[in-house]
Protein backbone atom coordinates (compact mmCIF):
# COMPACT_ATOMS: atom_id res chain seq x y z
CA UNK A 1 0.00 0.00 0.00
CA UNK A 2 2.99 2.22 0.63
CA UNK A 3 4.57 3.43 -2.61
CA UNK A 4 7.52 5.57 -1.20
CA UNK A 5 8.65 6.55 2.06
CA UNK A 6 6.15 9.52 3.22
CA UNK A 7 3.35 8.19 0.70
CA UNK A 8 0.41 6.79 1.41
CA UNK A 9 -0.98 5.98 -2.01
CA UNK A 10 -1.23 9.17 -3.94
CA UNK A 11 -1.28 11.23 -0.85
CA UNK A 12 0.93 12.34 1.97
CA UNK A 13 4.42 13.76 1.08
CA UNK A 14 6.64 16.76 2.07
CA UNK A 15 4.84 19.76 0.78
CA UNK A 16 6.98 22.09 3.12
CA UNK A 17 8.72 25.70 2.50
CA UNK A 18 12.50 25.35 2.01
CA UNK A 19 13.28 26.58 5.35
CA UNK A 20 11.60 23.59 6.60
CA UNK A 21 13.24 20.84 4.51
CA UNK A 22 16.59 21.03 5.70
CA UNK A 23 14.86 20.16 9.59
CA UNK A 24 12.44 17.55 8.47
CA UNK A 25 15.41 15.36 6.76
CA UNK A 26 17.15 15.52 9.77
CA UNK A 27 14.40 14.39 11.52
CA UNK A 28 13.67 11.64 8.96
CA UNK A 29 17.01 10.87 9.83
CA UNK A 30 16.92 10.99 13.20
CA UNK A 31 13.66 8.97 13.44
CA UNK A 32 14.86 6.08 11.37
CA UNK A 33 17.83 5.81 13.87
CA UNK A 34 15.74 5.64 17.27
CA UNK A 35 13.62 3.12 15.27
CA UNK A 36 16.44 1.26 14.29
CA UNK A 37 18.23 1.31 18.11
CA UNK A 38 16.90 -1.50 20.73
CA UNK A 39 17.92 0.60 23.49
CA UNK A 40 15.59 3.82 21.76
CA UNK A 41 12.73 1.31 21.91
CA UNK A 42 13.74 0.04 25.45
CA UNK A 43 13.61 3.30 27.17
CA UNK A 44 10.30 4.48 25.66
CA UNK A 45 8.47 1.58 26.48
CA UNK A 46 9.77 1.82 30.05
CA UNK A 47 8.13 5.51 30.10
CA UNK A 48 4.89 4.44 28.74
CA UNK A 49 4.97 1.40 31.32
CA UNK A 50 5.92 3.29 34.90
CA UNK A 51 5.08 6.75 33.93
CA UNK A 52 2.50 6.66 31.37
CA UNK A 53 0.67 3.63 32.89
CA UNK A 54 0.22 1.34 29.95
CA UNK A 55 -0.97 -1.02 28.96
CA UNK A 56 -4.54 0.88 29.53
CA UNK A 57 -7.09 -1.86 30.12
CA UNK A 58 -9.53 -3.04 27.44
CA UNK A 59 -12.31 -3.02 29.40
CA UNK A 60 -15.80 -5.38 28.61
CA UNK A 61 -18.91 -2.92 28.37
CA UNK A 62 -21.23 -4.92 29.89
CA UNK A 63 -23.96 -3.29 30.87
CA UNK A 64 -24.01 -1.04 27.32
CA UNK A 65 -23.76 -4.65 25.51
CA UNK A 66 -26.90 -6.06 27.04
CA UNK A 67 -29.19 -2.59 26.65
CA UNK A 68 -27.48 -2.53 23.25
CA UNK A 69 -28.84 -5.97 22.63
CA UNK A 70 -26.28 -6.99 19.76
CA UNK A 71 -22.67 -7.02 19.57
CA UNK A 72 -20.14 -7.42 22.65
CA UNK A 73 -18.88 -4.28 23.38
CA UNK A 74 -15.09 -3.77 24.36
CA UNK A 75 -13.46 0.16 25.57
CA UNK A 76 -9.81 0.47 24.91
CA UNK A 77 -9.51 2.82 27.98
CA UNK A 78 -7.08 5.56 26.61
CA UNK A 79 -8.76 7.72 29.21
CA UNK A 80 -6.49 5.84 31.58
CA UNK A 81 -3.19 7.16 30.35
CA UNK A 82 -1.85 10.06 31.90
CA UNK A 83 -3.05 13.42 30.98
CA UNK A 84 -6.22 11.98 29.77
CA UNK A 85 -5.88 10.97 26.60
CA UNK A 86 -3.79 9.37 24.21
CA UNK A 87 -1.56 12.06 23.37
CA UNK A 88 0.55 11.18 25.69
CA UNK A 89 1.70 8.21 23.68
CA UNK A 90 2.73 10.61 20.78
CA UNK A 91 4.47 13.22 22.99
CA UNK A 92 7.05 11.33 25.10
CA UNK A 93 8.20 9.32 21.92
CA UNK A 94 8.49 12.95 20.31
CA UNK A 95 10.10 14.17 23.31
CA UNK A 96 12.87 11.28 23.82
CA UNK A 97 13.57 11.57 20.22
CA UNK A 98 14.20 15.79 20.87
CA UNK A 99 16.34 14.34 23.64
CA UNK A 100 18.18 11.78 21.68
CA UNK A 101 18.89 14.42 18.88
CA UNK A 102 20.42 16.81 21.30
CA UNK A 103 17.58 19.18 21.13
CA UNK A 104 16.99 21.22 24.57
CA UNK A 105 13.77 22.96 23.90
CA UNK A 106 10.25 21.54 22.21
CA UNK A 107 7.63 23.50 21.05
CA UNK A 108 3.78 22.21 20.19
CA UNK A 109 1.06 23.70 18.66
CA UNK A 110 -2.69 23.27 20.37
CA UNK A 111 -6.51 23.71 19.83
CA UNK A 112 -8.33 22.85 23.13
CA UNK A 113 -4.71 22.37 24.70
CA UNK A 114 -5.21 18.90 25.21
CA UNK A 115 -1.88 18.22 23.12
CA UNK A 116 -0.16 21.27 24.58
CA UNK A 117 -0.89 19.30 28.15
CA UNK A 118 0.82 16.19 26.71
CA UNK A 119 3.74 17.81 25.06
CA UNK A 120 4.66 20.47 28.29
CA UNK A 121 4.03 17.60 30.38
CA UNK A 122 6.87 15.19 28.12
CA UNK A 123 9.07 18.30 28.45
CA UNK A 124 9.07 18.71 31.94
CA UNK A 125 9.88 15.18 33.07
CA UNK A 126 12.67 15.21 30.31
CA UNK A 127 13.87 18.37 31.58
CA UNK A 128 13.04 20.18 28.10
CA UNK A 129 12.45 23.85 27.70
CA UNK A 130 8.65 23.82 26.10
CA UNK A 131 6.79 26.39 24.25
CA UNK A 132 3.06 26.15 23.05
CA UNK A 133 1.63 27.97 20.42
CA UNK A 134 -1.90 28.55 20.46
CA UNK A 135 -4.57 30.61 19.15
CA UNK A 136 -5.72 33.81 21.07
CA UNK A 137 -9.46 32.43 20.97
CA UNK A 138 -8.76 29.34 21.89
CA UNK A 139 -6.39 30.73 24.97
CA UNK A 140 -9.76 32.27 25.85
CA UNK A 141 -12.14 29.29 25.37
CA UNK A 142 -9.71 27.11 27.58
CA UNK A 143 -8.22 29.07 29.87
CA UNK A 144 -7.56 25.91 32.59
CA UNK A 145 -5.14 24.24 29.98
CA UNK A 146 -3.25 27.07 29.58
CA UNK A 147 -2.71 27.13 33.15
CA UNK A 148 -2.48 23.57 32.97
CA UNK A 149 0.41 24.04 30.80
CA UNK A 150 2.11 27.17 32.87
CA UNK A 151 1.76 24.81 35.42
CA UNK A 152 3.99 22.53 34.14
CA UNK A 153 6.60 25.30 33.13
CA UNK A 154 5.87 25.65 29.35
CA UNK A 155 5.27 29.02 27.89
CA UNK A 156 2.11 29.58 26.07
CA UNK A 157 1.97 31.93 23.47
CA UNK A 158 -1.26 33.46 22.03
CA UNK A 159 -1.43 33.41 18.00
CA UNK A 160 -3.36 36.46 16.63
CA UNK A 161 -3.61 35.88 12.99
CA UNK A 162 -5.90 34.62 11.15
CA UNK A 163 -9.01 32.75 12.76
CA UNK A 164 -6.76 32.79 15.96
CA UNK A 165 -7.35 28.90 16.03
CA UNK A 166 -5.44 25.76 15.71
CA UNK A 167 -4.33 26.31 12.16
CA UNK A 168 -3.12 29.31 12.74
CA UNK A 169 -1.44 27.53 15.58
CA UNK A 170 -0.08 25.18 13.45
CA UNK A 171 1.76 27.98 11.14
CA UNK A 172 2.97 29.58 13.55
CA UNK A 173 4.70 26.66 15.34
CA UNK A 174 6.49 25.72 11.51
CA UNK A 175 7.74 28.95 12.07
CA UNK A 176 9.05 29.11 14.94
CA UNK A 177 10.87 25.70 13.84
CA UNK A 178 12.15 27.38 11.12
CA UNK A 179 13.83 29.43 12.70
CA UNK A 180 15.28 27.46 15.88
CA UNK A 181 15.57 24.38 14.59
CA UNK A 182 19.08 23.78 16.13
CA UNK A 183 17.98 23.67 19.58
CA UNK A 184 14.53 22.72 18.99
CA UNK A 185 12.18 20.27 17.90
CA UNK A 186 8.26 20.60 16.73
CA UNK A 187 6.06 18.22 18.38
CA UNK A 188 3.63 17.86 16.02
CA UNK A 189 0.11 16.78 17.91
CA UNK A 190 -1.80 14.02 15.28
CA UNK A 191 -0.77 12.00 11.79
CA UNK A 192 -0.74 15.28 10.00
CA UNK A 193 1.59 17.56 8.29
CA UNK A 194 5.28 16.92 6.22
CA UNK A 195 6.53 13.60 6.27
CA UNK A 196 7.92 12.03 8.33
CA UNK A 197 5.46 13.16 11.03
CA UNK A 198 2.42 11.32 9.80
CA UNK A 199 4.24 7.89 9.95
CA UNK A 200 6.08 8.81 13.19
CA UNK A 201 2.98 9.80 14.86
CA UNK A 202 1.21 6.56 13.99
CA UNK A 203 4.23 4.34 15.14
CA UNK A 204 4.29 6.21 18.27
CA UNK A 205 0.53 5.66 18.75
CA UNK A 206 0.68 2.26 17.40
CA UNK A 207 1.21 1.01 20.64
CA UNK A 208 -2.90 1.02 21.68
CA UNK A 209 -3.71 -1.57 18.34
CA UNK A 210 -0.71 -3.84 19.74
CA UNK A 211 -2.45 -3.35 23.49
CA UNK A 212 -6.19 -4.00 21.98
CA UNK A 213 -5.26 -6.87 19.33
CA UNK A 214 -3.54 -9.06 22.61
CA UNK A 215 -6.07 -8.30 25.27
CA UNK A 216 -8.64 -9.19 22.97
CA UNK A 217 -7.31 -11.89 21.69
CA UNK A 218 -6.42 -12.96 25.17
CA UNK A 219 -10.37 -11.90 26.40
CA UNK A 220 -12.13 -13.75 23.26
CA UNK A 221 -9.27 -15.92 21.47
CA UNK A 222 -10.12 -14.17 18.42
CA UNK A 223 -10.28 -10.72 16.44
CA UNK A 224 -12.39 -8.12 16.91
CA UNK A 225 -15.23 -7.72 13.73
CA UNK A 226 -15.57 -4.34 14.32
CA UNK A 227 -13.10 -1.27 15.37
CA UNK A 228 -14.12 2.37 15.56
CA UNK A 229 -12.43 5.49 16.67
CA UNK A 230 -12.99 9.09 15.84
CA UNK A 231 -11.15 10.61 13.57
CA UNK A 232 -9.35 14.31 14.27
CA UNK A 233 -6.00 14.75 12.85
CA UNK A 234 -6.39 10.70 12.67
CA UNK A 235 -3.61 9.76 14.84
CA UNK A 236 -5.42 7.71 18.43
CA UNK A 237 -7.28 6.12 15.07
CA UNK A 238 -4.52 5.23 12.88
CA UNK A 239 -2.95 3.92 16.09
CA UNK A 240 -5.72 1.23 17.11
CA UNK A 241 -5.96 0.52 12.97
CA UNK A 242 -2.67 0.18 12.20
CA UNK A 243 -1.99 -3.82 14.06
CA UNK A 244 -5.37 -4.74 12.17
CA UNK A 245 -4.83 -3.38 8.85
CA UNK A 246 -3.89 -6.60 7.41
CA UNK A 247 -6.70 -8.69 8.87
CA UNK A 248 -9.45 -8.30 5.84
CA UNK A 249 -12.08 -9.56 8.05
CA UNK A 250 -11.99 -6.72 10.65
CA UNK A 251 -13.68 -3.98 9.70
CA UNK A 252 -12.49 -0.49 10.09
CA UNK A 253 -14.48 2.92 10.78
CA UNK A 254 -13.56 6.67 11.84
CA UNK A 255 -16.06 8.81 12.96
CA UNK A 256 -16.10 12.20 12.03
CA UNK A 257 -17.53 14.99 13.49
CA UNK A 258 -20.73 15.90 11.88
CA UNK A 259 -21.47 18.59 14.20
CA UNK A 260 -24.83 20.70 13.69
CA UNK A 261 -25.58 18.27 10.76
CA UNK A 262 -23.73 18.32 7.00
CA UNK A 263 -26.23 19.92 5.60
CA UNK A 264 -25.72 22.83 7.71
CA UNK A 265 -22.11 23.57 6.35
CA UNK A 266 -21.04 23.47 10.39
CA UNK A 267 -19.17 20.12 10.62
CA UNK A 268 -15.59 18.46 9.88
CA UNK A 269 -16.19 15.67 8.03
CA UNK A 270 -13.89 15.58 5.37
CA UNK A 271 -15.17 12.39 3.74
CA UNK A 272 -19.11 13.48 3.91
CA UNK A 273 -20.00 12.78 0.06
CA UNK A 274 -20.73 15.76 -2.06
CA UNK A 275 -20.51 19.46 -2.01
CA UNK A 276 -20.37 19.42 1.80
CA UNK A 277 -17.58 17.17 2.15
CA UNK A 278 -13.66 17.82 1.69
CA UNK A 279 -11.76 16.77 -1.59
CA UNK A 280 -8.05 16.42 -2.14
CA UNK A 281 -5.34 19.21 -1.45
CA UNK A 282 -2.49 20.31 0.48
CA UNK A 283 -2.36 21.52 3.99
CA UNK A 284 0.08 22.02 6.39
CA UNK A 285 2.67 19.99 4.45
CA UNK A 286 0.95 17.47 3.32
CA UNK A 287 -1.77 15.83 0.50
CA UNK A 288 -4.88 14.81 1.90
CA UNK A 289 -7.86 15.18 2.24
CA UNK A 290 -9.65 18.60 3.31
CA UNK A 291 -12.13 21.00 3.71
CA UNK A 292 -11.98 23.68 1.05
CA UNK A 293 -14.35 25.99 -0.80
CA UNK A 294 -13.87 25.76 -4.79
CA UNK A 295 -11.48 28.76 -4.49
CA UNK A 296 -9.74 26.33 -2.92
CA UNK A 297 -9.65 28.64 0.45
CA UNK A 298 -9.96 26.16 3.82
CA UNK A 299 -13.32 26.01 5.16
CA UNK A 300 -14.51 27.25 8.48
CA UNK A 301 -15.30 24.32 10.72
CA UNK A 302 -17.42 23.81 13.69
CA UNK A 303 -18.12 20.17 16.51
CA UNK A 304 -18.91 20.62 20.24
CA UNK A 305 -15.39 18.78 20.37
CA UNK A 306 -12.37 21.01 19.85
CA UNK A 307 -10.24 18.03 19.06
CA UNK A 308 -12.25 16.99 16.20
CA UNK A 309 -12.46 20.87 14.67
CA UNK A 310 -9.53 20.66 12.25
CA UNK A 311 -9.98 21.11 8.10
CA UNK A 312 -7.68 18.60 7.03
CA UNK A 313 -7.35 14.88 8.27
CA UNK A 314 -3.67 12.63 8.11
CA UNK A 315 -2.87 11.50 4.87
CA UNK A 316 -3.09 7.84 5.45
CA UNK A 317 -6.35 8.15 6.06
CA UNK A 318 -6.82 9.58 3.07
CA UNK A 319 -5.66 6.75 1.48
CA UNK A 320 -7.72 4.19 3.25
CA UNK A 321 -10.91 5.95 2.36
CA UNK A 322 -10.19 5.50 -1.55
CA UNK A 323 -8.79 2.07 -0.97
CA UNK A 324 -12.29 1.24 0.47
CA UNK A 325 -10.07 -0.42 3.57
CA UNK A 326 -11.57 1.76 5.77
CA UNK A 327 -14.96 3.53 6.02
CA UNK A 328 -15.61 7.02 7.63
CA UNK A 329 -19.34 7.92 8.89
CA UNK A 330 -19.82 11.26 10.96
CA UNK A 331 -22.19 11.70 14.14
CA UNK A 332 -23.36 15.35 15.25
CA UNK A 333 -22.83 17.27 18.22
CA UNK A 334 -26.15 16.18 19.62
CA UNK A 335 -25.97 12.26 18.64
CA UNK A 336 -22.00 12.70 20.73
CA UNK A 337 -23.80 14.14 23.53
CA UNK A 338 -26.60 11.31 23.98
CA UNK A 339 -23.58 9.20 24.12
CA UNK A 340 -21.63 10.22 26.63
CA UNK A 341 -24.70 10.37 28.81
CA UNK A 342 -25.22 7.08 28.27
CA UNK A 343 -21.98 6.07 28.73
CA UNK A 344 -21.77 7.79 32.04
CA UNK A 345 -24.99 5.96 33.42
CA UNK A 346 -23.76 2.69 32.02
CA UNK A 347 -20.51 2.36 32.46
CA UNK A 348 -19.64 5.03 35.33
CA UNK A 349 -17.20 6.53 32.68
CA UNK A 350 -17.23 10.24 31.34
CA UNK A 351 -15.68 9.76 27.99
CA UNK A 352 -13.92 12.85 26.07
CA UNK A 353 -16.63 14.33 23.55
CA UNK A 354 -14.29 12.95 21.00
CA UNK A 355 -14.35 9.41 21.96
CA UNK A 356 -18.09 10.04 22.04
CA UNK A 357 -18.65 10.53 18.90
CA UNK A 358 -17.01 7.23 18.02
CA UNK A 359 -19.76 5.83 21.10
CA UNK A 360 -22.30 7.23 18.81
CA UNK A 361 -21.56 5.47 15.93
CA UNK A 362 -21.69 2.22 17.83
CA UNK A 363 -25.02 2.96 19.22
CA UNK A 364 -25.95 2.66 15.92
CA UNK A 365 -24.37 -0.22 14.22
CA UNK A 366 -23.97 -2.52 17.47
CA UNK A 367 -27.81 -3.42 17.57
CA UNK A 368 -27.72 -4.34 14.17
CA UNK A 369 -24.90 -6.83 14.69
CA UNK A 370 -25.18 -10.71 15.74
CA UNK A 371 -24.59 -11.22 19.87
CA UNK A 372 -21.30 -13.54 18.78
CA UNK A 373 -19.81 -10.30 17.24
CA UNK A 374 -17.41 -8.53 18.93
CA UNK A 375 -16.64 -4.28 18.73
CA UNK A 376 -13.65 -2.59 19.92
CA UNK A 377 -14.40 1.50 20.78
CA UNK A 378 -11.13 3.63 20.94
CA UNK A 379 -12.03 5.73 24.39
CA UNK A 380 -9.55 8.06 23.22
CA UNK A 381 -9.75 10.01 26.71
CA UNK A 382 -11.84 11.51 29.74
CA UNK A 383 -14.45 13.99 29.67
CA UNK A 384 -13.01 16.23 32.75
CA UNK A 385 -12.15 18.83 30.40
CA UNK A 386 -15.89 18.82 28.71
CA UNK A 387 -17.65 19.31 31.86
CA UNK A 388 -18.39 22.85 30.95
CA UNK A 389 -19.65 22.03 27.63
CA UNK A 390 -21.56 19.73 28.56
CA UNK A 391 -23.31 21.33 31.52
CA UNK A 392 -24.37 23.83 29.13
CA UNK A 393 -25.91 21.60 26.32
CA UNK A 394 -28.78 21.04 28.78
CA UNK A 395 -28.17 17.15 27.73
C1 LIG B 1 -6.99 15.40 20.38
C2 LIG B 1 -7.99 14.35 20.67
C3 LIG B 1 -8.62 13.60 19.65
C4 LIG B 1 -8.43 13.86 18.19
O1 LIG B 1 -7.13 13.70 17.70
P1 LIG B 1 -6.69 12.45 16.83
O2 LIG B 1 -5.32 12.83 16.36
O3 LIG B 1 -7.66 12.31 15.70
O4 LIG B 1 -6.68 11.26 17.71
C5 LIG B 1 -9.50 12.59 20.01
N1 LIG B 1 -9.77 12.32 21.30
C6 LIG B 1 -9.19 13.01 22.31
C7 LIG B 1 -9.54 12.67 23.71
C8 LIG B 1 -8.29 14.05 22.04
O5 LIG B 1 -7.73 14.73 23.05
Amino acid sequence: MKSKPGRFGRFGGCYAPETLIGPLQELSRAYAGFRADPAARRELKAWLKDYVGRPTALSFAARLTRTLGGAKVYLKREDLAHTGAHKINNTMGQALLARRMGKTRVIAETGAGQHGVAAATAAACLGLECTVYMGAVDMERQALNVYRMRLLGAQVVPVDSGSRTLKDAVNEAMRDWAASVRTTHYILGSALGPHPFPTMVRDFQSVIGREARRQILRAEGRLPDLLIACVGGGSNSIGLFSAFLKDQDVELVGVEAGGEGLRTGRHAARFAPGAQGGSPGVLHGAHTYLLQDRAGQVRETHSVSAGLDYPAVGPEHAELFESGRAAYVSVTDREALAAFHLLARQEGLLPALESSHALAYALKRVPKMRRDRIVIVNLSGRGDKDMDTVRGSHG
